[in-house]
Formats: C-alpha cells, sequence, structure tokens
C-alpha cells in the first residue's frame, strides 16, 4: 500500500490521518477537507464560541508527513479513484470521514445552522441584547444556541414540533423534565408547534400563524455527508455502511465480492457500522465515536482485526447543566428516576445534587442512562452498560446509593 487518502479533515479524519502516521506507515498520506479550516473541534462551537470565551478550537493532532489539503472538495468514487474539484486522486487504501450536513427547512427567507466554525463565529456576531431569535429544534443544538443566546441577552423563542425537548433522544417523560430550564433561562419554548416555512420577516407555523423573527437558526438535525457517494457503487444506508471493523462494501463486483479493490473505511458521523452489541447498523452523531471509531478503522485499512463496538456516549451543556447521555434505550421502556429533577435548590438551600434517569431491558440489564449534574453516576453507569450488568432497580432509584455500588 503506497497511498491512504483520507477524505473529510474533521475530528473523525484528522485523527485516523494522524493515526495511519502513528502506527507507522512509510507511504503517502493524504487529508482532503472541503473547508478552509485544519481539524477542530466542534462541540464548543454552541458553547464557549458562541459565548464568546474562545474563538479557535483547532485540535492538536501530529499531523507531521500528512499533506494536508484544505478547500477541496471530493466529489465522486470510483475503485481506486476518488474524484476530487482538483482532478482525480488515486488511493491505495480510503478513508471516509466526511461527517453529516445539517438539515434546513423550505421557505425563501434566511435561516443559519451550525455545523462549521464560519456558522459559529457569524451567528455570534448576530447575538445581540434585545435580537429576536427563533430557533428551531429543542434538541441538543437548539438547547445549548438558547443557552448562549439567552446570557447574551438576545429574545430567544425555540419552536419544537414534539410534545418535549430532546424527544428523539430521550423520550417525553425525561424530555419533559428540561422544559423548566427554558423559562428559567427567560426563554419562550413552543411544543407541538411545527413549522410550515422561513420567510423573510420569520417563520410562518403549520396553521399560519406568522412568528417574527431577526434571526432563524434551524436545529432540526444532520444527514450524513455522502450525497457525492451517489452512484459510486458503494454500499450506503443512511450512511456508509460498514461492518464492525468498518470496512465499507461495494454494492457490485465479480461474484459480489470485493476482489483485489483497494480497502475503503469509514468513520465519525458518516459510517453506519454494524453493531455485535446491539445486534443492528448504528450511526450515531457524536464526538465520542468521531474520537474513538479512526484507531479501529485504522487497523482494519491496515491488515488488523480490530472491533468497534462502543456504548454510544454523548454529552451536552445547557442552561447551566452539564447533561450526559449513554446507551440505547429500547422503545418500550419506561425510565426508572434516581434524584428528583424537579428540585432546582434542595431544602437546605446548598447544591442541588442533580438527577439522573436509567431505562432497563426486559431481562434487567441496563440499557440507557441520561444524568444532569451527576459525572459519576455516568462513569459508573458506563461501566455497568459496557460490562452487560444488572443493577438492583430499588437501589438505583436511591440516589443515597452510590452507582458504583449496584
Ligand atoms: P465533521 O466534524 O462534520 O467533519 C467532516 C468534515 O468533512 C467537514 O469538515 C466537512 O467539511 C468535510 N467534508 C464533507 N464532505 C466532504 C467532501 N465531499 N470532500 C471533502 N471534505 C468533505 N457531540 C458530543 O458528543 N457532544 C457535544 O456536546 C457536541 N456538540 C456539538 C455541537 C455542534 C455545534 C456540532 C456541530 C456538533 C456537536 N457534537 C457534539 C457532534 C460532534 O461534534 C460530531 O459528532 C463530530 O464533529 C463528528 O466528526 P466527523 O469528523 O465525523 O464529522
Amino acid at each position: 500500500m503506497q497511498r491512504i487518502v483520507v477524505v473529510g479533515a474533521g475530528m473523525a479524519g484528522g485523527r485516523a490521518a494522524a493515526e495511519v502516521r502513528a502506527r507507522g506507515f512509510a507511504g503517502e498520506v493524504i487529508l482532503l477537507g472541503a473547508e478552509p479550516h485544519r481539524p477542530y473541534d466542534r462541540p464548543p462551537l454552541s458553547k464557549a464560541v458562541l459565548s464568546g470565551r474562545i474563538d479557535d478550537t483547532t485540535l492538536p493532532f501530529d499531523l507531521d508527513g500528512v499533506e494536508v489539503r484544505l478547500g477541496r472538495r471530493a466529489t465522486g468514487l470510483r475503485p481506486g479513484t476518488v474524484e476530487t474539484d482538483a482532478g482525480p486522486l488515486d488511493y491505495d487504501g480510503l478513508v471516509l470521514a466526511t461527517g453529516a450536513d445539517p438539515v434546513t427547512l423550505p421557505g425563501d427567507g434566511p435561516q443559519r445552522v451550525l455545523r462549521s466554525i464560519d456558522d459559529a463565529r457569524d451567528l455570534r456576531g448576530a447575538l445581540r441584547p434585545g435580537v429576536r431569535l427563533v430557533i428551531v429544534g429543542a434538541g441538543w443544538i437548539g438547547a445549548e444556541v438558547a443557552t448562549a443566546a439567552a446570557a447574551i441577552g438576545a429574545e430567544v423563542t425555540v419552536v419544537e414540533a414534539a410534545a418535549s425537548p430532546l424527544f428523539a433522544a430521550l423520550g417525553a417523560q425525561v424530555g419533559r423534565c428540561t422544559i423548566a430550564w427554558y423559562a428559567r433561562a427567560g426563554v419562550t419554548l413552543r411544543l407541538a408547534t411545527a413549522v410550515e416555512r422561513v420567510t423573510p420577516d420569520g417563520l410562518v407555523l403549520a396553521g399560519g400563524e406568522e412568528l417574527i423573527a431577526d434571526e432563524v437558526v434551524v436545529g432540526v438535525g444532520v444527514r450524513p455527508g455522502t450525497a457525492w457517494l451517489a452512484g459510486s457503487g458503494l454500499a450506503l444506508d443512511r450512511g456508509v455502511v460498514v461492518d464492525e471493523h468498518l470496512a465499507a462494501r461495494w454494492t457490485h463486483g465479480a461474484d459480489g465480492a470485493d476482489g483485489d479493490r483497494p480497502p475503503v473505511v469509514a468513520v465519525g458521523d458518516c459510517a453506519a457500522w454494524w453493531s455485535r452489541r446491539y445486534g443492528r447498523r448504528l450511526r450515531v452523531e457524536h464526538w465520542d465515536c468521531a474520537q474513538q471509531s479512526p484507531a479501529v478503522a485504522v487497523s482494519t485499512l491496515l491488515g488488523g482485526e480490530a472491533v468497534y463496538d462502543p456504548v454510544p456516549y454523548f454529552w451536552s451543556e445547557q442552561f447551566g447543566r452539564m447533561v450526559q447521555f449513554a446507551g440505547l434505550p429500547s422503545a418500550e421502556a419506561a425510565p426508572v428516576f434516581r434524584g428528583d429533577p424537579g428540585v432546582v435548590v434542595p431544602p437546605d438551600g446548598g447544591r442541588p445534587s442533580g438527577w439522573s434517569a436509567g431505562w432497563f431491558a426486559p431481562d434487567g440489564r441496563l440499557e440507557a442512562l441520561v444524568t444532569v449534574g451527576r459525572p459519576m453516576d455516568m462513569v459508573a453507569g458506563r461501566r455497568l452498560m459496557a460490562a452487560d450488568g444488572i443493577p438492583d432497580r430499588e437501589r438505583f432509584a436511591d440516589i443515597s446509593v452510590s452507582m458504583k455500588e449496584l
């Protein structure tokens, strides 16, 4: 193998390129990125960058010996060659790390998304005291933008189609526990409210009501950045289809096999991998995945047998609270609470002790856990889930019992 090409210079692509070098690969490594920036961290964009505490989130990857080509986009793929806007680029091994692109809404009015550092800097410039900001979507990003904007003094309204914030990730029962956070921060939250279109004056809601806004931010989810791979013959299904080793496959070819085609792997937000743990395909748009998956994918590219099989993990900082989430709850499981989500100031006037909620599988395993201001619950809970532990539910619900002792 003489040349490895990495497409996408975000967290996952940058880490993959650094990993190839760290493993002593002696050939050429080319990292291709559509943005004009070296790999940078995205989680601070909706937190410290938006609130003006930092401006630069460049990642400290060692890319010595990696040829970084920025402002270059891959436009197509055939076995052995990436088509780019600067001409074809042959490879002997390929890492796909093209992340995800925000979904936008219909309408001819201006709408902002928050995906890149340029998006974050532009939005920060628009946030002033009194500016009327409407955020569409009370998911992770919507809540974080509302937090930063309200602190700056913007007049913030969040419009959400579901009956609770964080509905898709946490379900209604836990999502409802966050409603009061919005009111306390002075943010207007409109639930069960669908948006029809964005107009030059703001939004038109389903039903015809107009919502006037100076700025509209849309945070309603992302799509894997795989449009450029359509028609390439690489297997795609809501992401790049990869196996448990993160190896992609072609849908056509001699005897359906990949034969002597150079290997392709996918990492981070664009990869839909086969999970041994959950017995199904997962695509997870979380930092932890972009951070951990490249080591496995690079091992696979270089002939190793490593398996990627994490318990998904995510964190968010909203309205002064650290919210962490791990696992995958099954649709029918009801959460078991640990602590009281309604307590803002405890009776002794001290610091609130936070709360957690867990979802249990029918066989008693802890399937998923959300913690609010309880990082030690999360540390213990992640260990339990990774080990398929079966904690006692009553003791779980007793916040005076340490999670470590379950
Ligand atoms: P990306 O970071 O999206 O990088 C992909 C790169 O590929 C981009 O630079 C893109 O321009 C480039 N690219 C795309 N197509 C092409 C092409 N055809 N040719 C060349 N280059 C291309 N996760 C958490 O766990 N916790 C958080 O608190 C959190 N907060 C977040 C806040 C924000 C505002 C955002 C946007 C994300 C947040 N995330 C968070 C998610 C996390 O940042 C992502 O999961 C992670 O960045 C994914 O990394 P990636 O490298 O797979 O994709």
